[in-house]
């Protein structure tokens, strides 16, 4: 599709060019031929006044008036051609050099395109298998159960939790997957929000306090006393998934720290754990979309559907931040969010 397009593309560009270049060039012969004509025929006139004047040519010299052409017309034609030779080389180079500057223009526009388009795709691909679990789970057991003819009202009962469970499942993923379209879809905004650190850190921690109790986790703050270039929602929203992974990953009664500091015009966030870690082979993938380290390693892995740290980045990126992970397997993980200081 991209090749097609691109030699579409290429058709197009050259088409025009050429248009425009053949144009120019019957215009140059027409009006040079033209001109041609008007001086060789003027000169034409001046050797006729001059042989029949009397001072160059005496009366005796003269056999009459002149009235054959003074200027071979032969070379008027070669003139000609060779004008029109000359023209029509410069076209065969401009119209071989406008493919080939062409065919690299193209390229460059359609791989923007072609990025995004390949990106959708793989979204659409990943997204659907990930629905398909659940799905099939949710089919099978419903199927099970209508096929068993003596099915009891207590089996019945385990197929709807069961079924339940699916259905949660699918709930969740749909509202990621929203989640993620919904901010890929919107536009850096042009007015520059600020945050102060402690009010967005606050309400993240409020939030996930029940989960981090569930599990005897402690949550403490060191936090740099200013505001930084971004959306409280974003940056409340962003920390939620950091504490909750954090949380996820991390055995009972540990302590989570959240510490922030300025460095130049800048404000590094750091959430840190000491937590299960993630694996040197893991890393560079964790932020990928869909991606989950071995869950063999954590019981509660299954809960998530590797959206998380996707959405992390892509929020914080809009905002012109960055987003890290350093981590040791056994220790724990540290992911450090560098905003813009307000
Ligand atoms: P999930 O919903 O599966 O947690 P994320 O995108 O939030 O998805 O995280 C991707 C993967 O990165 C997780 O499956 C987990 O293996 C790993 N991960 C993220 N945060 C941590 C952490 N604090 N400690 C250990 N592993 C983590």
């Amino acid at each position: 599709m991209f090749n097609s397009t691109r030699l579409k593309l290429t058709g197009w560009y050259l088409l025009i060019i050429m248009v425009i270049s053949i144009s120019f060039s019957a215009v140059i012969y027409r009006v040079l031929t033209l001109e041609v004509d008007r001086l060789l025929s003027q000169q034409q006139l001046r050797l006729e006044q001059q042989l029949n004047n009397p001072e160059f040519f005496p009366p005796g010299m003269r056999g009459g008036r002149f009235s054959m052409p003074l200027i071979d017309p032969e070379l008027v034609i070669e003139l000609k051609n060779r004008l029109f030779f000359n023209l029509a080389i410069i076209n065969a180079l401009i119209l071989v050099g406008a493919g080939v500057l062409g065919y690299i223009l193209a390229g460059k526009t359609l791989r923007p395109i072609k990025v995004m388009i390949d990106e959708q795709n793989r979204f659409i691909a990943d997204a659907s298998h990930e629905l398909r679990t659940p799905i099939t789970a949710l089919k099978t057991t419903l199927e099970v159960s209508l096929r068993d003819k003596k099915l009891s009202l207590k089996e019945a009962r385990e197929t709807l939790v069961s079924n339940l469970d699916d259905v949660n499942r699918l709930q969740t993923l749909s509202n990621a997957l929203l989640e993620l379209a919904h901010y890929q879809q919107r536009q850096p905004s042009q007015k520059k929000e600020t945050t102060f650190l402690a009010t967005a850190v606050n309400e993240a921690v409020r939030v996930v306090k029940p989960l981090a109790a569930s599990k005897s986790l402690r949550i403490s703050t060191k936090l740099y006393d200013g505001s930084v270039y971004m959306p409280a929602k974003e940056l409340t929203d962003v920390l939620i998934i950091l504490l909750d992974n954090a949380i996820k990953y991390s055995p009972e009664k540990t302590a989570i720290l959240i510490a922030a500091y300025k460095h130049d015009s800048h404000v590094n966030l750091a959430v840190t754990d000491q937590g299960i870690g993630i694996s040197p082979t893991d890393l560079p993938h964790i932020f990928d979309r869909f991606y989950r380290a071995d869950t063999s390693r954590c019981t509660q892995s299954s809960d998530g559907y590797g959206l998380g740290l996707a959405i992390a980045k892509q929020t914080v990126e809009r905002n012109q931040g960055t987003i890290s992970v350093s981590s040791s397997v056994g220790t724990g993980t540290t992911f450090t969010i560098k905003l813009r200081s307000a």
